[in-house]
């Protein structure tokens, strides 16, 4: 035991000794602040021009071409590369001074998020309405799409072989597409009474088009058929080719400030633009690192990494032995499979963040906070860590060290409770090939709703603290 310590003694001890979290603008001067809320601009347009995996893609390969990286399939030579995946993924690269075998430093993040998909014959009419039936995609809550503007965002192979990109319901101009929900005043058996897991189903979730018939009422499905005229005379559309489309809908609208401070972004699929954008960012800016940066842009980890475009897919080893090959280091699979091995890996994902209305779900000391930084999770998974790839320890501490030389704002978070839920990252996709893998992005709240929270300071810090990675050896 101590002597009886003066207060000033404590709380030199207390500084010394224990971990206090710390608070973003608590720690950043007025200059700071300001390239806070400036980044912040830059991210809204990113989250506006790149509501899909396919938008995304669009934007950052021009994002990519004006800072100079070159498409790797077509390149001779150079520093600075991209290449695309069935426009679904993309990865760039910026190489680095030591050989690739030593490994890369890299960023994985993912750019689809949870929507909900065209059926492939999703046109019909029912009571003199036309709708569109549709599967949801990746973890939603379903009555957070009902009775809400939505646009429709998409991909369509037509008959003779052209293509067409909807994007529909986000400009003033445009009409916008619901999905109708019942009236409280008839709701108590069809929904109040169930659980809600029982009282919304998925194929309810029918987006509602148009109204208008055509012919007389002989004519037989004269508001489908009226349809059908629209989407012929203004696309060239006939129903056979959405059997060969992808079709998004989205909740219609920009990304908006939240709070009358306006300190907070609300907007659809910040799970994981926030990480993709910040990832995007620092590898722009990277110049000459001394480790290869590579930052990795995927799709389909909201329905579990399948998929060619997927994390599970070998999309960045085939990218890896293309800088192997263009460098001229040695291509073959031992060269490979060093370089992968001796990778770094952030696994750029969100984490949510301690839900004030709701903290019983989480444990107050280890769940992150909106306004506290970048947030570190060393594992995931459910039921005892299960299916996590849980970060190694030596990992952490050089992680720690470079936030903590950088002056990145940091904190540790996990998701949720023991036993609440759980669920996963790309992190164990990126493990299986023996590199070290950390996941590490901005904390949200109201996460996989159509108007995610994130705070401005977090998410600066998450850009800061992805530039100092890659600036790291
Ligand atoms: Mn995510
Ligand atoms: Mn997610």
């Amino acid at each position: 035991m101590k002597g009886k310590l003066s207060k000033k003694k404590i709380d030199q001890l207390r500084k010394r000794l224990a971990r206090k979290p710390q608070l973003v603008w608590d720690a950043l001067g007025p200059a700071d602040k300001k390239k806070v809320f400036g980044f912040a601009e830059k991210y809204k347009g990113f989250l506006d021009s790149a509501k899909t995996e396919r938008e995304a893609v669009r934007h950052i390969e021009a994002f990519a071409k004006k800072k100079g990286f070159k498409d790797i399939t077509k390149a001779k030579g150079g520093k600075k590369f991209y290449k695309i995946n069935r426009n679904k993924s993309i990865a760039l690269a910026v190489l680095g001074k030591s050989p690739l075998v030593s490994g890369v430093n890299l960023i994985a993040s993912h750019i689809d998020a949870p929507r909900l998909d065209l059926k492939q014959n999703p046109l019909y009419e029912e009571t003199d309405l036309v709708f569109l039936k549709t599967h949801y995609y990746g973890g939603i809550k379903k009555y957070q799409w009902l009775a809400r503007p939505l646009a429709i965002h998409g991909k369509v192979l037509k008959k003779d072989g052209s293509h067409l990109d909807l994007h529909v319901g986000e400009s003033d101009k445009d009409p916008v597409f619901t999905i109708s929900d019942l009236l409280p005043h008839l709701a108590r058996k069809a929904q109040a009474e169930k659980k809600v897991s029982e009282a919304f189903k998925g194929e309810k979730l029918n987006v509602l088009i148009g109204s208008l018939p055509m012919g007389d009422d002989e004519t037989e499905e004269r508001f489908k058929l009226a349809m059908l005229d629209y989407l012929f005379t203004t696309y060239g559309l006939v129903e056979e080719d959405l059997v060969s489309s992808e079709i998004e809908i989205v909740p219609a609208g920009k990304a908006r400030d939240v709070g009358w401070d306006q300190a907070l972004i609300g907007a659809y699929g910040q799970d994981d633009r926030v990480c993709a954008h910040a990832a995007l960012e620092a590898v722009g800016e990277i110049k000459a690192p001394q480790t290869t940066a590579l930052a990795l842009f995927i799709d389909k980890e909201e329905i579990g990494s399948d998929g060619s475009t997927g994390a599970k897919s070998r999309f960045l080893e085939d990218f890896t032995a293309d800088l192997l090959e263009i460098t001229g280091e040695e291509a073959g699979g031992k060269a490979l499979r060093s370089c992968l091995m001796s990778s770094r890996a952030l696994s750029a994902d969100v984490n949510c963040a301690l839900d004030p209305d709701y903290q019983e779900v989480h444990e107050k000391r280890n769940a992150a906070r909106i306004g506290y930084g970048v947030c570190i999770t060393k594992f995931t998974g459910s039921g005892g860590k299960f299916g996590s790839s849980d970060a190694n320890a030596e990992y952490l501490a050089q992680i720690r060290k470079l936030f903590n030389k950088s002056r990145v704002v940091w904190q540790t978070g996990e998701l949720g409770k023991i036993d609440e839920g759980g669920g996963g990252t790309i992190a164990k996709f990126m493990a299986v090939y023996g590199m070290e893998v950390l996941d590490c992005g901005t904390p949200l709240l109201s996460m996989h709703s159509p108007f995610e929270i994130a705070s401005k300071a977090d998410i600066y810090m998450t850009y800061k603290g992805y530039r100092a990675f890659f600036n790291s050896k």
